[in-house]
């Protein structure tokens, strides 16, 4: 999925991970032969590709992004109570990642371009920001939306 550099931090080995505005990093390192990026090797190449897209595969595997936190969810919801808007295609904001949770029954996750999921009792699924999907209930299911993002550090 397309995403944007929105900053940038060092990983643990001093190499530099460009920050998605998915929430996931991708690294950048300059590796001549390998990955030529000297860009990413200065303050001032780093500055300059701030905004630029990348294709980050984290989110095309549905891969949960670190330190999010739930600062929402919706009411439980039957098969009979789905609101239509989940029903349709339908995305969640830019900065916010989305959790199914299915406490009983059966519910199909179809996010866009991707496999249908059918979801179980107890299992979730994972909705990057922006990333079109629908639901739909298989028979009866109770299940809730939660919706996260990553704190803002003070
Ligand atoms: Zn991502």
């Amino acid at each position: 999925m397309k995403r944007k550099i929105v900053g940038y931090h060092q990983d643990e080995k001093d190499d530099w991970v460009a920050d998605l505005d998915c929430f996931h990093g991708q690294h950048v390192r300059h590796e001549p032969l390998f990955f030529n990026r000297p860009w990413s090797a200065t303050a001032e190449g780093r500055k300059s590709k701030l905004g630029e897209i990348l294709d980050c595969k984290r989110c095309d595997v549905l891969e949960f992004p670190e330190g999010l936190k739930e600062y929402k969810r919706t009411p439980v919801f039957t098969q009979d109570t789905i609101p239509k808007g989940l029903l349709k295609h339908h995305t969640t904001k830019l900065g916010t990642w989305g959790k199914i949770h299915v406490l009983e029954g059966k519910l199909l996750y179809n996010p866009e371009g991707r496999e249908s999921i059918t979801l179980l009792s107890s299992q979730t699924a994972n909705i990057p920001p922006e990333m079109q999907h629908d639901v739909a209930a298989d028979g009866s299911v109770r299940f809730y939306v939660a919706f996260y993002t990553l704190p803002i550090e003070v």
